[in-house]
């Protein structure tokens, strides 16, 4: 992967680092506390910046844990929370967005995301955001779980600012090729892949294993290298050592042939028609 490749592009010309880290079920158990720490540190020296979290992992206790981890490293860091759909009011974003800042110890997010829709008008979200944005609490603000339907209504009820959509899309879960990421594509939106490698859910046997046995690589690293080859998609993959850390950071070095791209294609095969966006 060339140096430029190694980022996407955010609406506003942003650019945040293709291969990220995920943290879901991280701070959960104080017996992995140090391993996630040292995990999540190699890999932010490792370039994986893009640190993705939300209130509701371990309810708190995650970003609490990322309080920790990023001591001394936050500038270095793109850093992602998300609010639940149910504090997703005017008063209930700023009270979220407060609490998060407080636990992670910083003064900004760079993104804010609505974690999944929820019963709350979306107008009064973008609002609550944009106002956030103002008071320079949050510096982008985007949506997670979105589809193509919910993401017209975001654009009617004003919200243009939205900076990504966090999907599920893995190797094995690609429907929104079909409609969701032509979309975005055509607005200048990248993607940002969750579960990249579908949280171990992958099959037992397939043609990753090929691949992966071919090139001396594991098949969760030819999983991630197939979503890291997609154009304006970031993953944030979640590990909980720093073995994991490195075996992720050198799939964004793996370039997958067409002879490999074609025969993936083969097995996980893109969609023919649109089907309801899955998640997680
Ligand atoms: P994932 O990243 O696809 O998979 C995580 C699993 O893969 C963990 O069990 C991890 O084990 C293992 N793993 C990671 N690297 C590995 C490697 N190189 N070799 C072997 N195993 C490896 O699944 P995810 O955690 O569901 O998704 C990633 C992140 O996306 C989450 O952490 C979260 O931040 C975000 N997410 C967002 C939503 C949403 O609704 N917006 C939903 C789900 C996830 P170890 O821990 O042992 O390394």
């Amino acid at each position: 992967m060339t140096r430029d490749d190694a980022f996407v592009t955010l609406p506003d010309g942003e650019r945040i680092a293709r291969l990220g880290q995920g943290t879901w079920e991280m701070g959960e158990r104080a017996e992995r506390r140090s391993f996630e720490i040292d995990a999540l540190r190699a890999g932010i020296e490792l370039g994986m910046t893009v640190i993705d979290t939300a209130e509701m992992y371990g309810e708190g206790a995650t970003e609490s844990l990322l309080g920790v981890a990023l001591a001394g490293l936050r500038e270095q860091v793109f850093l992602v929370s998300k609010v639940y759909p149910h504090n997703a009011s005017r008063r209930g974003v700023a009270a979220s967005c407060e609490a998060s800042l407080k636990r992670l110890k910083t003064d900004r997010l760079d993104l804010y995301l609505l974690h999944w829709r929820g019963g709350i008008a979306l107008e009064e979200t973008v609002e609550a955001f944009e106002a956030l944005r103002r008071e320079g609490k949050i510096r982008h603000w985007g949506v997670s779980n979105f589809d193509v339907d919910d993401m017209d209504e975001l654009v009617a009820a004003g919200g243009q600012a939205c900076a990504t959509n966090q999907i599920l899309y893995n190797v094995a879960r690609r429907g929104p090729e079909f409609g969701l990421l032509p979309w975005m594509k055509a607005r200048a939106m990248p993607a940002m892949a969750y579960s990249p490698i579908d949280h171990m859910r992958l099959p037992k046997r397939s043609v990753l294993d090929e691949i992966a046995r071919e090139r001396e690589l594991s098949p969760v690293q030819v999983a991630l290298a197939w979503v890291l080859a997609q154009a304006e998609v970031c993953a944030i993959p979640k590990a909980g050592s720093v073995e994991h850390v490195r075996a992720n950071r050198a799939a964004l070095d793996i370039v997958l042939s067409e002879r490999e791209l074609a025969a993936i294609d083969s097995e996980f095969k893109p969609p023919r028609k649109k089907a309801p966006l899955d998640m997680l």
